[in-house]
Formats: C-alpha cells, sequence, structure tokens
C-alpha cells in the first residue's frame, strides 16, 4: 500500500469524525444509573430534528437491516398486502424480508434508474377500493444506483388515493444528508442507521414512528420480541432500555449530533447538495453517464457512474484501491460491473471531494476507460461558483 491515509468513499460506512472517535473511547458507564438516563434522554430528543420529527424516534443496537425488520413486525400482521417499490438493490432485499416474514408482496416494477413513482403508487392505492393495502414500502435514497425517491409526491399520491395504507419509509443514506420531513411529508415509520450521514461506525439502527403507527402497533400481529417498541418507549421515558443499550455509540451520537446542530440541519444538507453537483459536473466532463435518469432525483448523498461495455467497473475500483488506496462503492445486485458509487456524503469538505475525483479521474485512465480529461476541473469550477 501506499503511505498516506485510507480514503472511505463508499457511500457508508463513511469516515468517523476525530471528535466523534475520541467520544466514543470514553469509560462505558453503569446503564441503569442517574449519568446514562441522563445521555439517552438528551439523545431521545436531540434525534427528533435529524428525522424531522416531533414523535419518538427509537434506537436499536443494530444495523439498518434490523430497523427495516422493527418496522415491518411492529405495524403488520401475517398476510398482510404491502406495496414496495422497486428502486434498485435495497429496495429489493426489503421486499425479500417482508416475504420471508409471511406478508404478501406486490412490487412495483422499476428501471434502477429512477425513484419510487408517485403516480403508479396512486394507481394501485386507487384500484385498491377495499384497502386491502396495508402499507407502503419506499426507499428514500436508494444507495446501490444513487436514486432519490420524492417521498413528499408518494405521500400527496396516497392522500389522492384517498387511502389509509401506511408509510414505511428507508432513510438509511439520506439521513442527515438529505432534507427528510418525518412529520411534513406524512411518513409513518422512518428507518434509519448510524454509519452513512450520522458519521458513526455502523451499530446503531433508528425507528421514527408516528402515532398512526403506534396505533398500527397495538393490534399488529407479527411476532416480535426483541423488536417491539413497546416496551422499548416505556423504558425509554425514565432514560432506560429494555436490554443492554450500546453505551459508547450513544456517546459517539451525542458528538455526531454536535456537530450536525454546530453545522445546522439546512447547511449540512446544502453541502451535500453542493458537493453532489460538483460530482455530477465530474462524471458529465469524462463523457461518462450517471445512472440516475431523472434530474429531480439526483442523490446528494452519492453518485452511480455507469461504464459503457465492455469496461468493468469491477476494475476500475480494484485500479483505484490499489494506487491510491481509495475504496468507492461496488456495483449491487444486476449492476455488478456495471456501475461505481462514489460516497460524498457525511465528514466531507471541498478538498475531500476533490482528491476523491482526482483518484476517480486518474483511475479510470489507468483501468483504461475511455475518458475526457478535465472532470476535477470541472467539479472545481463548480465549487468555485457555488
Ligand atoms: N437500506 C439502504 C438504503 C442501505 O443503503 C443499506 C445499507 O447500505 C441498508 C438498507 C441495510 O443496512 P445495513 O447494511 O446497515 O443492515
Amino acid at each position: 500500500m501506499p503511505g498516506g491515509r485510507h480514503h472511505l468513499q463508499i457511500p457508508g460506512p463513511t469516515n468517523v469524525p476525530e471528535r466523534v472517535l475520541r467520544a466514543l473511547a470514553a469509560p462505558t458507564i453503569d446503564h441503569r444509573g442517574p449519568e446514562f438516563a441522563a445521555l439517552a434522554l438528551d439523545l431521545l430528543e436531540r434525534l427528533k430534528p435529524v428525522f424531522g420529527t416531533r414523535g419518538p424516534v427509537i434506537v436499536y443496537p443494530s444495523s439498518g437491516t434490523g430497523a427495516w425488520e422493527a418496522a415491518l413486525v411492529n405495524t403488520l400482521s401475517p398476510g398482510d398486502r404491502v406495496l414496495a417499490c422497486e428502486t434498485g438493490h435495497f429496495a429489493t432485499l426489503w421486499r425479500d424480508m417482508a416475504e420471508r416474514l409471511g406478508l404478501r408482496v406486490e412490487f412495483l416494477p422499476g428501471d434502477w434508474r429512477h425513484g419510487a413513482d408517485p403516480d403508479a403508487i396512486g394507481a394501485r392505492l386507487a384500484a385498491d377500493r377495499g384497502h386491502d393495502v396495508a402499507a407502503v414500502m419506499v426507499v428514500h435514497n436508494e444507495t446501490s444506483t444513487g436514486v432519490r425517491s420524492r417521498v413528499a409526491d408518494v405521500r400527496a399520491a396516497m392522500d389522492r388515493a384517498g387511502h389509509p395504507a401506511l408509510l414505511l419509509v428507508d432513510t438509511i443514506s439520506s439521513l442527515a444528508s438529505m432534507d427528510y420531513g418525518h412529520d411534513e411529508w406524512g411518513v409513518d415509520v422512518t428507518v434509519g442507521c448510524s454509519q452513512k450521514g450520522l458519521m458513526l461506525p455502523p451499530g446503531l439502527g433508528f425507528n421514527a414512528v408516528s402515532g398512526k403507527a403506534l396505533d398500527a402497533a397495538r393490534t399488529a400481529r407479527l411476532p416480535r420480541s426483541y423488536w417491539d417498541w413497546e416496551p422499548i418507549l416505556a423504558a425509554n421515558r425514565d432514560g432506560h432500555f429494555p436490554y443492554t443499550p450500546p453505551t459508547n455509540l450513544l456517546y459517539g451520537l451525542r458528538e455526531a449530533l454536535a456537530l450536525l446542530e454546530e453545522e445546522g440541519l439546512p447547511a449540512v444538507f446544502a453541502r451535500h447538495d453542493r458537493h453532489a453537483a460538483a460530482t455530477r459536473s465530474a462524471v458529465r466532463a469524462w463523457g461518462l453517464d450517471i445512472l440516475c435518469a431523472d434530474p429531480r432525483e439526483y442523490s446528494s448523498s452519492l453518485t452511480a457512474v455507469l461504464l459503457p461495455e465492455p469496461y468493468d467497473a469491477g476494475k476500475v475500483r480494484r485500479v483505484i484501491l490499489e494506487r491510491f488506496d481509495m475504496s468507492l462503492g461496488t456495483g449491487l445486485g444486476r449492476l455488478a460491473g456495471r456501475v461505481f458509487r462514489i460516497g460524498h456524503l457525511g465528514h466531507f469538505d471541498d478538498l475531500s471531494l476533490a482528491g476523491t475525483l482526482c483518484g476517480v479521474e486518474m483511475g479510470l485512465a489507468a483501468a483504461g476507460v475511455p475518458i475526457e480529461r478535465g472532470g476535477v476541473t470541472a467539479a472545481l469550477t463548480s465549487l468555485e461558483a457555488s
């Protein structure tokens, strides 16, 4: 390996800031004592603005997948019909999970270059006169494709159809990076986790829940124990958990929230938008395609770059790792070998972006992909102008 540091530019886990790393290293304390209760009560309040909610946010010691499961098992019953939207690899995995849990899943087809289609969702729900569909599942930011679904438009389509289905949204790779409004958009369960925009290591999963979702949980019959919201919310009232919580990750969360509060969420979102726009300028200048086909749906936390046939995106990633010690996101599922993904989220600034794009431009050339040079310059120009 060359000298210098590793460049972790996958779309999560992301780089953990020094301040958060130092916070993680504090001694673990008694999770049933008063110091822990003060920490938990403070965090449970300060998490709410990150989700755009005044309601409760449930924290699990889990990856995002656990928080997906929690969203389903707390609100649904065996045999319930749910509508999922094929936006990419993660939407497909969430669909598979719902099927394994015994739900009847209808998968609205997609081409992995667009977000969930509000019109198609609205039309399907309008046709469901018996209100058989219990929930709609949408991935806000599809990490495998770099496409953002228009959740507010999905909610508007559901309202126009006058349909009572719950709206379950995965914000795993958009939380604390892209504008998100759990309350404003009428989302019932928002699924998040720690290792992306929150700048923490993996290990925390989140559910933000609406009053309607809490009502649904009273009658939902899918088996649940560890994921059950009710005992967690009861214990949280005085700052405790019904099991041993991940104390040190919560120290890290306190510091990560402080970083977000110091910068201000609107500025955090604007920073991500700006870096995403500069990255797209680079990709266009190289003469390559952005996988996301609709400019309204560009992700601000990552950009997936589509390579022309017969070039292998896996080779580009390998060359970049070997020569420049930089990790880029791989092509997932049906996109294997076709795309690589540039993560520009979390603890990230102009010079991190410039370095990342230099590595990509040199790596594309070294891997023999025919590109126009000048992508980095185009990105710098975009940064200077914004
Ligand atoms: N959903 C999305 C959009 C993701 O990007 C990921 C992981 O990258 C997951 C779900 C699964 O989360 P985890 O790997 O933390 O279980």
